[in-house]
């Protein structure tokens, strides 16, 4: 298997089996976050195309072992709504395995027209907003294209006027962005959230993790969200991927997403 992999243990989702349709060799991103458990983006993309055909994703899902998870998530070596198919992807793994399905993005091309309509496919859609301003931008995610926290937060606002499932924000607090939490959490307001996940990077990367303490109280800043978990309130299920290569490619050393 080289786009399916898994599963892998989810704080948020579960058991989660990954699917690919990015699924390039070197990570294949539309930013290059500093704090990227993957390393350097290798490949700097922002326009959207066929990585994966659907016939390569249907013999796969056809081949695939009894496999308990809770999610199907889309996700991967890189930013899977670069994936022109993804909405076509999202329907046949819904078709097969049917288990929910969510998309993991780093938001940055939601305000593209067809990428909301791919993703709204989902059942779960996990954004990703790290920066209030156009100056953390660069300093945290560097994107490879020129893009502004306007667009970011339009195209996740005009995504919430037609999705009607479960729409979480995944902040990753790292020092830079530390003292920025009352600037996210009034962007959020106006995406009425359903959830809002308060991340900071426990995989090995080149950036220090905050500790809980730090992370509780920028936590503080967000009570007012109906659900709101700090990855340190994780609980991790036990899982055995089916080809620990193919899963250490994309989750290095099995930690958590
Ligand atoms: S968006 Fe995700 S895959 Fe892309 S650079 Fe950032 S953390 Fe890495």
């Amino acid at each position: 298997m080289s786009i399916i992999y898994g599963p892998v243990p989810s704080w948020r989702l579960g058991r989660s089996l990954g699917i690919d349709m990015v699924s390039t060799h070197a990570k294949t991103c539309s930013f290059d976050c500093v704090y990227c458990q993957l390393g350097a983006t290798v490949s700097r993309q922002s326009e959207r195309k066929e990585f994966v055909s659907l016939n390569s994703l249907r013999q796969e899902l056809n081949h695939l072992p009894q496999i308990k998870a809770d999610f199907v998530t889309f996700s991967g070596v890189g930013e899977p709504t670069l994936a022109k198919n993804l909405g076509a992807a999202i329907e046949i793994a819904r078709r097969t395995l049917h288990i929910p399905i969510a998309v993991l993005t780093n938001s940055s091309l939601m305000h593209e027209p067809g990428v909301c309509e791919d993703l709204a496919r989902a059942d779960v859609v996990v954004a990703k907003l790290d920066a209030p301003d156009d100056n953390l931008l660069h300093l945290v995610n560097r994107p490879v294209f020129r893009l502004t926290v306007d667009q970011i937060t339009e195209g996740i606002r005009s995504f919430r006027s037609i999705f009607a499932g479960k729409l979480a924000i995944q902040i990753m607090f790292i020092n830079t962005n530390r003292q920025k939490a009352p600037e996210l959490a009034e962007l959020v307001r106006g995406f009425s959230a359903d959830e809002v996940q308060v991340n900071t990077p426990l995989r090995p990367c080149p950036v220090k993790p905050l500790n809980p303490n730090d992370l509780d109280k920028i936590k503080r800043h967000f009570l007012e969200f109906k659900n709101v978990f700090t990855v340190y309130e994780a609980s991790k299920p036990a899982v055995t991927p089916m080809d620990p290569q193919q899963t250490e490619r994309r989750r290095p050393e099995a930690q958590q997403i």
